[in-house]
């Protein structure tokens, strides 16, 4: 089985010397739940925004289920589903319609988006604000729609980047569960995220990652028996 993702040699430099990742290699297998974990600044981003065609690469491959991101970059998208760090749809449309309209990229019909979107929006607790334009909904909420919106094309690949920064910890909880039985079901789920208790929570693996370099790659059982974690994301701070 080909892995989910694997990244060679990765490297970006921003503008002359601005070496943001200093040739990264990560591997995750099908149906893993993995985290990627560093500090502000570490690469994160970056990382995920090279996977998804945002940010081109300086040098190194990407690929996805076996698809190379140079030569093949529309399957690459047609299997990854991306909830980016900012919040960036139309909030003054109603959120059925945010989903309605995404799924017209992905040439989905009406019916076929129609159905996918209310499945989702019940899962993710938001079907009473279906029809409420998207700037009423808390930030929570707000989030979760992204979620929606990422996999209205059913992808094998779910990244999220940073998915739980700033919404409280009943929230948090409800999105982790959501996330645990997406995963069960089959989706390959990759995460950035500045919590190690995130991380502990829902994923099998996890690389850690700091000032564009690859420092830790394990099981997270493995990390969690190895290290002293506290004292560990401290220093990579
Ligand atoms: P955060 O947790 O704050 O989102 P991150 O781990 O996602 O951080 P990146 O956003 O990938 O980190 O940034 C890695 C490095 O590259 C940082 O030093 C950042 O300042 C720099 N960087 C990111 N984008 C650009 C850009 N467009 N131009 C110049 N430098 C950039």
């Amino acid at each position: 089985m080909k892995p989910a993702l694997k990244i060679t040699n990765l490297k970006k430099t921003y503008g002359e010397n601005m070496h943001a990742l200093k040739g990264i290699d990560l591997q995750v297998e099908q149906g893993d739940f993995f985290a990627l974990l560093g500090a502000n600044g570490a690469g994160k981003s970056t990382t995920i925004g090279i996977i998804c065609s945002l940010v081109n690469k300086t040098a190194g491959s990407v690929e996805v289920f076996g698809y190379d991101l140079d030569t093949q970059r529309e399957q690459v998208q047609e299997h990854i589903g991306l909830v980016p760090q900012e919040f960036n749809f139309n909030v003054w449309e109603p959120v059925m319609d945010i989903l309605i309209n995404q799924a017209g990229y992905y040439g989905i019909d009406r019916i076929t988006a129609t159905e996918r979107a209310e499945e989702l929006l019940r899962h993710l607790d938001l079907w009473d604000k279906r029809h409420e334009q998207a700037n009423k909904l808390s930030g929570g909420m707000k989030r979760r729609l992204m979620i929606a919106r990422a996999l209205l094309h059913k992808p094998k690949l779910l990244i999220l980047d940073e998915p739980t920064a700033g919404v409280d910890i009943e929230i948090r909880r409800s999105m982790w569960k959501f996330l645990t039985q997406l995963n069960q079901a089959g989706t390959t789920i990759i995460l950035t995220t500045h919590y190690l208790e995130e991380a502990e929570s829902m994923c099998d693996n996890i690389a850690i990652i700091n000032r564009g370099e690859v420092v830790s790659n394990t099981s997270m059982k493995e990390l969690l028996s190895h290290l002293n974690v506290e004292t560990f994301v401290l220093d990579v701070k």
